[in-house]
């Protein structure tokens, strides 16, 4: 379980997350939700450590977050895919899954490079290909599988939906739910596109100007017009 509690973050004089307090569960979907600004890609960077906390604890299981190295979060069973599909472009779709591999918890066997793209079909049949000649759908696909070869206990994503059409991020979600019900991922979900990414969670944290607006059941929210209306968008 994620445990995160009173959780501050500043660049300057900007408090982008100001005492952010919640747990997302262990196998289930956690869906970070909010307006433009609200401190969403954030409250990731900070749980990765790409930018340090200015107060505030982050703990999943026995490790502290808050104190543990970018570098060492793939061991200790954390993986961030941050928005905007970062693939290597001049490396084939295979070379970017082997370095997703690396430093894994025992991934990178060829059995875990078979598994991600029985997963994912087509980055099977695309292995070869170099990944700027793949589709944003495809590169989303390859940026999570990626990460799944680490062997995380824990991954957050941010917008995996942004640019991708209906029946794809239908097909994303879809696959991230299997995840969670058959192997018992963790998953915290940044997204823009909230109607969506509450269909397949199982909770909502809404952040508003970096504080917690609401933390509770997905359906909770999906049922709550007057949220809907003031932070969702829908
Ligand atoms: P979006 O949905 O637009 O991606 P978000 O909810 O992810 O927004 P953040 O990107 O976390 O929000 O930004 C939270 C606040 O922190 C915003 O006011 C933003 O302008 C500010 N901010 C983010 N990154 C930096 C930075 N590197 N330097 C200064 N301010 C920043």
């Amino acid at each position: 379980m994620l445990d995160v509690r009173d959780l501050t973050t500043t660049y300057g004089a900007v408090r982008a997350l100001d005492g952010v307090t919640f747990t997302a569960p262990q196998g289930r979907i956690t869906a970070v939700l909010g307006a433009n600004g609200a401190g969403k890609t954030t409250l990731l960077r900070t749980l990765s450590g790409l930018v340090p906390a200015a107060s505030g604890s982050a703990r999943l299981g026995d490790t502290d977050l808050l104190t543990t190295p970018a570098e060492e979060m793939t061991r200790a069973g954390l993986a961030h895919v941050p928005e905007g599909r970062g693939v290597i472009a001049q490396l084939t779709v295979e070379e970017n899954l082997r370095l997703g591999a690396l430093g894994a918890r025992g991934g990178g066997r060829k059995a875990d490079l078979d598994r991600v793209t029985d997963l994912f079909p087509v980055l099977g049949e695309r292995r070869h290909q170099v990944a700027h000649t793949l589709s944003g759908g495809e590169r989303q696909m390859l940026v999570i599988a990626r990460a799944l070869l680490a062997d995380p206990a824990i991954l957050l994503l941010d917008e995996p939906s942004l640019g991708l059409a209906p029946r794809i991020v239908t097909q994303i979600f879809d696959l991230l739910r299997g995840l969670v019900d058959d192997d018992g991922l963790t998953v915290v979900l940044v997204e823009q596109n909230a109607r969506s990414a509450l269909s397949i969670s199982d909770v909502g944290l809404v952040l508003d100007l970096g504080k917690v607006v609401v933390h509770d059941d997905a359906a909770v929210l999906v049922d709550d017009a007057t949220l809907r209306h003031a932070y969702l968008g829908f």
